[in-house]
């Protein structure tokens, strides 16, 4: 969700800012802009919309740059997404850039108007800039703590003032931001894959601590004004891997990344030989579990659920972090707390994480981003090793979660003797052969089938048991790139009221992978077949079903079922956005890494 970049070097201040910034577009942002000095003075350049509609304003300026700057890309959570309210935001001395949400804006912009403080946007980050204005006496160090005193909420802030301009001052709360250090040259960033091409060495800015940027180095203050020694760390991923490649889009690239990506995670903790999973923690010990996530993180939450009931017989409880971190969850002596988030910043998710970590209970993350918050701050982390995740609609990353699920529920399994000697072997072999089986439905044309959709205003995904699981995400897939609204249903709910809504030629998209339920699932489909919809199924070849479109997939035990369905519901997702024409890498209102609540 939005970002920041700032640089301070030899380099041309704009080209380093806009490569930023075009970098960080994959988190979704409504506007954009940059700040620098010219000849001591700040000056401001913004525009609502693309980066391309700022960069045809800068080549257009005939405003001479320094050699330092911020910029910003805007998700906007006070006020519209125009011009004016576009980062950077300039009061007074004071220009910032923020990433964030400050709760008590009101408040303190109540305070600020009587002290004479006027306001030009409709932004809680003016109000920011005016608050660090009214406190600077010539000691920005000072005025960001006492500004930061009075401030609820989250922020990543990147700070330049009047009279320093040599200098570029960074702080946050709840949000992330990296400090890059090249060669002679020092950058702020959202986030480390922003600033790849210029350096891969990096500093976690942590909660209390401001740093400063001058050309001749970097210093990091906490708040008893001593200065901090700071680890630099190196970044574990290449600029290359975030390019598109031959792809047209980064959703079609990283859907077409799975197979390998998952044959890499199933070397790292599958040992087939010995038929053990290694270096997972063995969740069996647990008399239950709660899942606790966000968006698509949270439909693999559901299908882990699924697993580790019927496959491990622990009891799970899933929650949307948003809702459980305002509950007062039940918690036993033997429960454990698993948090699943691609970016590893999700506000909601890491407010959960605290709540748990509060109450003493134990907590463990499924994450992509090895020095996010969560996996900082959680007592147990596994990584997915997804690369960067470029589109804004997850696929990659939710596949790797659901196997990370799929391989705990597993482990636990064979720890509480539940998988038979006769079966270990056939679902080792079945995790061993997934990546090429995936690799074959990837390469199908699904294309045909996205035209009996796409000019539809409603899908419905019909499923029951584990194939409603995999509905969830299929549906979240289309209605996030392709606009169409979609409803995922358990089948046999679909005729308490829903059904309503079909009409002649509705799109019922029905998951029939599931044996045992596939008769159960069938009557259904043919019940929205009876009142007009026009039927899709994806089936196992044991299914028989006339008189429908078909996509049908080898049968797979229920550990891995999920991970060669799936796929196939994102392609189908990106076929359907292709025809409608949409911007499927960035789709309308959505943000990547979801930082606010
Ligand atoms: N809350 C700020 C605004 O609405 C910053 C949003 C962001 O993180 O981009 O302008």
């Amino acid at each position: 969700m939005c970002g920041i970049i700032g640089y301070i070097g030899k380099r041309k201040v704009a080209d380093v800012l806009l490569t930023g910034l075009k970098n960080l577009e994959y988190r979704g942002y409504d506007s954009c802009g940059i700040s620098f000095f010219s000849n001591d003075e700040i000056k401001s350049i913004k525009s609502a919309g693309k980066i391309q509609g700022l960069e045809e304003k800068i080549k257009n300026t005939e405003i001479e740059m320094g050699h330092l700057g911020i910029a910003h890309t805007r998700w906007a959570t006070h006020g519209s997404a125009s011009e004016m309210n576009a980062h950077p935001h300039t009061v007074s001395n004071i220009t910032l850039v923020h990433n964030g949400i400050i709760e008590n804006a009101e408040l303190l912009k109540g305070e600020l108007l009587e002290k004479g403080y006027f306001f030009q946007t409709e932004t809680d980050t003016e109000v920011v800039a005016a608050l660090i204005d009214s406190y600077y006496q010539g000691d920005l160090v000072s005025a960001i703590f006492k500004a930061e005193n009075r401030m609820k909420g989250s922020y990543a802030l990147g700070i330049i003032v009047k009279g320093e301009s040599d200098k570029i001052y960074a702080v946050r709360k709840d949000s992330p931001l990296v400090i890059g250090y090249g060669n002679e040259e020092y950058f702020i960033a959202s986030d480390i894959s922003a600033i790849l091409e210029f350096t891969k060495q990096y500093v976690l800015l942590e909660e209390g601590e401001v740093a400063i940027l001058e050309s001749s180095g970097v210093k990091v203050i906490d708040s008893n004004y001593q200065e901090v020694v700071k680890k630099v760390l190196l970044a574990d991923i290449d600029a290359e891997r975030q390019s598109k490649n031959s792809y047209e889009h980064y959703m079609l690239k990283e859907i077409m990344e799975e197979p390998i990506l998952l044959e890499n995670l199933i070397k790292m903790f599958v040992d087939s030989e010995k038929m053990v999973i290694s270096n997972l923690p063995d969740v069996s010990k647990y008399e239950e579990i709660h899942i606790v996530a966000c968006g698509s993180a949270l439909y693999a939450g559901e299908v882990g659920k699924y697993l580790l009931e019927e496959k491990s017989r622990i009891p799970v409880f899933v929650s949307a972090a948003s809702e459980y971190r305002y509950r007062s969850p039940i918690y036993s002596h033997k429960t454990l707390v698993i948090l699943i988030s691609q970016s590893g910043e999700t506000a909601d998710t890491i407010a959960a994480l605290r709540m748990a970590k509060d109450r003493g209970i134990p907590t463990l993350a499924i994450v992509n981003t090895e020095s996010s918050t969560i996996a900082r701050e959680v007592d147990d982390v596994i990584f997915i090793k997804a690369g960067v995740e470029v589109a804004v609609a997850t696929t990659k990353a939710y596949i790797l979660q659901v196997a990370i699920l799929s391989l705990l529920s597993l482990k636990a399994a064979i720890a509480k003797g539940i998988i038979r000697d006769s079966e270990m072997s056939f679902l080792f072999d079945e995790f061993i052969s997934l990546p090429e089986k995936i690799q074959e439905v990837l390469h199908r044309n699904y294309q045909n089938i996205a035209k009996e959709i796409y000019n539809s205003s409603t899908v419905f995904f019909i499923g029951r048991g584990i194939d409603y699981t995999m509905c969830l995400e299929g549906s979240l897939k289309l209605k996030e790139v392709s606009y169409i609204h979609s409803e995922a249903y358990q089948a046999g709910e679909l005729k308490h009221g829903s059904i309503s809504l079909i009409e002649r030629g509705t799109p019922v998209i029905a998951l029939i992978t599931s044996e045992e339920l596939k008769d159960k699932s069938v009557s259904n489909l043919i019940e929205a077949k009876s009142r007009g919809a026009k039927c899709i199924v994806v089936v196992t070849e044991k299914t028989e079903i006339e008189e429908v479109l078909k996509i049908v997939v080898e049968e797979l035990s229920s550990f891995t079922q999920t991970l060669l369905v799936v796929p196939i519901l994102q392609l189908l997702a990106y076929e359907v956005a292709k025809l409608r024409g949409c911007e499927i890498d960035q789709p309308r209102n959505l943000a990547k890494s979801v930082t606010v609540e």
